[in-house]
């Protein structure tokens, strides 16, 4: 029998009211369970329900507010590895990093939870005399969260820790392609005494139950993670009510790689960060820049770990640096941009094709290079394990064309030079820049693009304020 899932609104399970989803692995196409393809009316009525729920969440003590976070924290902990198996069979990863991703998510609501005993206001001196002027951080209201699949299980946490910690109630859309996980974190929310209507689980597609969600007049706060493209039908849909909006988008993120560098530090770094959840991280190397005098031995370093990899079905063999893809819209994707990049003039040093693997949306380790600026390799995001590579002659021209991109999430540089990694984070234009390690963001910093990567943050202290306004108050004595 294959379980049919129910939406968690106003602290209750709700059969769907109609169509539902079926949800399949994409290892090897096999049937694991089906959601609801949420109405209109589901989607108001969880709306309304946290509207209900959130003058009496607000009013708790922010550490009431965060003894509840910590009893879901523990919750995930006692279901770790199921939780990662669910995550292995309907996103592709590789158990190894769904288990990180699941326990990262248990140590990331406890980290947000910590917050309740710190957050802050200010207090401010005045023109006036015998007047304080007081800065509150008060909740926005009603939070939307709309997931991605590529990290579906941690971007519950990441949207729903800082909402809950600072008074807000939130109505969460997973993504269609990978809803299981966030079904069965509801099934674990229900376990423990959060009130009625705080949290709320929505299933269904975007176009349908994600638009009606971001059209909600009575959503204070919308928090998008997933592509450019919706992110700005997202944030035209918020433009009808002045709906605040939360966005990370896309990456293209360029690793700089100077002939100073720790080849093999660097080789690693880059490779890691390009193999691991089969290149579908937003903010992991999409576009290498090395100098010249190193280039063919970083070349040769990269080819070796690319060749290496191992990579299959993750639901039978756990011993994988790589699983599928997630369905075959980004395969052919992944395989077309391949095939632009060889006619525009570049090299295959590995890879370039479609895995012959029996069944799943498998792509093999692609090293490539003879890269230029203008191609669509270099420019495009790929979301797929497909590494290009550029020689530049100078650290000038490499921040140069890193720059020159619309996205502006994350960026590398590897250099022994500390002058020269200084200049690059003076230079860079991104949210973020890592010197001489892999891309993987700290629950401590603040994850945010320029350009078109998105709006806001996530993330430390400044993704926690994200989720507030601040009230002004003059107090006159
Ligand atoms: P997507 O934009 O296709 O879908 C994301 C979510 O939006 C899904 O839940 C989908 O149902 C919903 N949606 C689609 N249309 C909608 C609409 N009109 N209104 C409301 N909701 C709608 O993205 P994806 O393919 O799931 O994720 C991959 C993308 O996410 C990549 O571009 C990646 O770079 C990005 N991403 C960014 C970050 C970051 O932190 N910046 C993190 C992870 C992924």
């Amino acid at each position: 029998m294959t379980t049919l899932y129910k939406n968690y609104v106003d602290g209750a399970f709700v059969p769907s009211d109609g169509a539902t989803i079926d949800v399949t692995n994409p290892a090897n196409g096999a049937l694991l369970a089906r959601i609801p393809d949420s109405s209109a009316d589901t989607i108001a009525s969880a709306v309304a329900a946290a509207r209900r729920a959130q003058p009496a969440w607000e009013k708790l003590a922010p550490i009431q507010r965060a003894n509840h976070l910590r009893q879901i924290a523990a919750k995930v902990r006692e279901r770790r590895t199921e939780l990662a198996g669910i995550i292995v069979r309907e996103q592709g990863k590789v158990p190894g990093l769904a288990q990180v991703e699941v326990d990262f998510t248990a140590d990331y609501i406890d980290y947000m939870a910590e917050w309740a005993r710190r957050l802050e206001g200010e207090v401010l001196s005045s023109d006036r005399a015998n007047e304080t002027i007081f800065l509150l951080r008060k909740p926005v209201g009603v939070v939307a969260g709309i997931l991605p699949w590529n990290f579906p299980f941690f971007l519950i946490a990441r949207k729903l820790a800082p909402a809950l910690v600072t008074g807000n109630t939130i109505v969460i859309k997973p993504s269609e392609e990978t809803p299981i996980n966030a079904f069965e974190f509801a099934q674990l929310v229900s376990e423990t005494d959060l009130p009625a209507g705080v949290f709320n689980l929505v299933g269904g597609r975007g176009a349908t139950a994600g638009d009606a969600l971001v059209s909600n007049p009575d959503v204070d706060l919308i928090t998008f993670t997933g592509s450019v493209a919706t992110g700005s039908r997202i944030m035209q849909a918020a433009g009808r009510h002045l709906t605040r909006v939360n966005l990370e988008l896309g990456g293209k993120a360029p690793a700089i790689v100077l002939a100073d560098a720790d080849l093999d530090l660097a080789a690693k770094a880059i490779y890691d960060s390009r193999v691991i959840n089969t290149g579908q991280v937003c903010n992991c190397a999409e576009r290498v820049y090395v100098e010249r005098g190193v280039h063919d031995a970083l070349v040769q370093k990269l080819a070796a770990h690319m060749q290496a990899t191992r990579y299959g079905d993750p639901s039978v063999d756990a011993d994988l640096q790589m699983g599928p893809l997630i369905n075959q819209a980004g395969l052919d994707k992944v395989a077309a941009m391949v095939e632009q990049a060889k006619r525009d003039g570049a090299t295959i040093v590995t890879g370039g094709q479609r895995a012959q693997l029996a069944q799943g949306f498998h792509y093999e380790p692609t090293l490539i290079v003879d890269a230029r600026a203008d191609m669509d390799i270099m420019r495009k995001e790929i979301f797929g394990p497909v590494l290009p590579v550029q020689v530049v002659d100078s650290l000038d021209e490499a921040i140069a064309l890193s720059n020159d991109s619309e996205f502006g999430l994350t960026s590398s540089i590897f250099t022994s030079n500390i002058n020269s990694a200084m200049r690059a984070v003076r230079e860079l234009r991104f949210g973020e820049t890592y010197i001489n390690r892999e891309h993987f963001e700290a629950m401590q910093g603040f994850h945010a693009g320029r350009r078109k990567s998105g709006i806001g943050g996530a993330d430390g202290k400044h993704g926690l304020y994200e989720f507030t306004e601040t009230h002004v108050v003059y107090l006159q004595t």
